[in-house]
Formats: structure tokens, sequence, C-alpha cells
């Protein structure tokens, strides 16, 4: 059933644990994602990018979360949010859409802009009681940048502070060496300055922090996250890479199958194989047990 995030994030925090935030793009992977939640009795996160917005339209993906959250995901609880909004309308129109979250990503901006059009979204979205996401430092891919600057562009603690209070935001993603994409995975991972999260939490430890860019990390980074104030944790790359590469060995295999549906079950399969191994890393499985 579809929720609320507010409900969720309540326990995730009370429980220490955090909510997988998976990204979806069509009927085949929210059905993925959704299967896995069923599997594994856990409250979970839909969302959306503007990109899958244009991709899908609003009304048919927000349609497609609605109908297989109620029906396919029964007493799951799982909430829609959207990913990295960038622009005041792109916000406003999942408002009303009826998403319970919107991420307002002004982070390539100086602090003061960053500021401003992020609490123009918070003061919109709390007039509907949807909660807003902003994000403070950049997180990049990996291919994007050096490693100098990576660390110049991670979220500073002090800062993090001033940006909730200022804007009013309930919920933060930070960037602390997580990197955006592919390219983590096949290099070796940076990793996760724990020292920075911790700084982070300790002075907002009420605001749940959001991991950006977690596909690939290793479930010992992830733990320790958890434990420093990580309460939700982003996963898109990975099932991107499930289902296209799934998709790709059954065409090769089976070149005279034709039939769409018997060709991209077990894409869908894929997707929900890793939705449950990050279900069970988060540790949100049973989470959602009446
Ligand atoms: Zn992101």
């Amino acid at each position: 059933m579809l929720v609320h995030l507010s409900e969720l994030l309540k326990d995730a925090q009370e429980k220490k644990y955090a909510l997988g935030a998976f990204n979806i793009e069509n009927l085949e992977t929210t059905l993925g994602v959704v299967n896995a939640a069923v599997k594994k009795v856990s409250p979970i996160i839909l969302q959306v990018s503007e990109t899958s917005i244009q991709y899908a339209g609003l009304k048919a993906i927000t349609s497609i979360v609605q109908t297989i959250a109620s029906v396919q995901a029964g007493d799951i609880p799982i909430a829609l949010h959207l990913d990295h909004g960038r622009t005041f309308r792109a916000v406003a129109e999942c408002v009303r859409a009826g998403f319970s979250s919107i991420m307002m990503d002004a982070s390539d901006m100086p602090l003061t802009e960053n500021i401003i059009l992020t609490k123009q979204a918070v003061d919109f979205a709390h007039r509907k009681a949807v909660l807003t996401q902003g994000e403070l430092g950049v997180v990049k891919g990996l291919e994007e940048i050096e490693e100098e600057e990576r660390h110049k562009l991670m979220t500073d603690p002090e800062e993090a502070e001033k940006f909730v209070k200022a804007t009013g935001v309930d919920t933060l993603a930070v960037a602390v060496g997580n990197v955006h994409g592919i390219l983590k995975m096949q290099k070796g991972n940076p990793g996760l300055d724990l020292d920075r999260l911790e700084a982070i939490h300790k002075l907002i430890p009420d605001t749940p922090l959001v991991l950006h860019g977690a596909s690939g990390l290793p479930e010992a980074q992830i733990q320790k996250g958890i434990v420093r104030g990580i309460s939700i944790i982003n996963i898109d790359t990975e099932l991107r890479l499930a289902f296209t590469n799934t998709l790709r060995a059954t065409l090769i295999n089976d070149p005279e199958e034709f039939d769409p549906r018997e060709v991209l079950a077990p894409s869908i399969f894929a997707i929900q194989k890793v939705a449950e191994e990050k279900i069970e890393m988060f540790g949100s499985a049973g989470a959602a047990k009446p």
C-alpha cells in the first residue's frame, strides 16, 4: 500500500535500519522491486527522477506505482519520492501528483542559492504536508572528478547544520565519499568518510541522512553508515545493470523469442534479486511485519 514517507522514516530511525530508495522507470522495474519488498516483508521507497518522468510521463508512472503498491504489494508499505528534482516546477508537479516526498537538488549552486531554492521548495511542499530532501555537498560520478576535488565537494558538517536550520528540509543527502554511477564498481571503491558522516549526524541528530550513489558499496561500509545516521539509501545503477545485462543475455540466448513478456520476465526477476540483497543489507527485511 502507498503510505506517507514520514510513517516509514520514524520506524527506520527508531529501529536503526535504512530504507532502500529504489529508482524505477517503468512497469517492469517497479514490479521487480515491489516483488522483492513483498518477499522480504520490507518497507521501501520507490523513486523516480525527472528523466524517468520525461520517459514514462508523470501520470503514467505515478499510476503504475500507486496501482502496484495497492494491488501487488498488499500490506507492504511503499512511499513515492522524486529523486533529484532540479527545478521548482518539477517539484511542484510531483507534490500535486501525490508524492509524499520530493528532492530539491540545488547542490551544484553556491550555499546561499542552494538555501534559497531549497527553502522555496520546502515551503511549497510543507503546505501540502510533503517531505523535502535537500542536498549539500556534491555527489558526482567518479568519472567526472579527481580525488582531490572530491574532498572539496564533500558536505561540511557545520554548513549542514546551517542548511537544515535555514531551509527546514526533512531529510538531507550528504556527500561523504559516495559517488554516482557505475565506474566505482569497476575501479574499486573510494569508500565513505565515516568521521565526516559522524560529525554531521552529531550536529543534526534528528535529520535522517540520505546516501546517494550507494550502488556497489560494500556491506560493511553501508552498516557503518547506518549507525552514523543514514536512514535512506538510494540504489539505481545496480538495478539498471541487472535489468539490462539480463535482457541482453536473454536476447542473445534465444534470438527467436519475440514475446515481450517472455523477453522481459528474466529482467524483472534480476531486479528483484538485487533489491532483495539490498533490503537484507540495509536491515529492513521483516520491518513491515504487523
Ligand atoms: Zn543521487
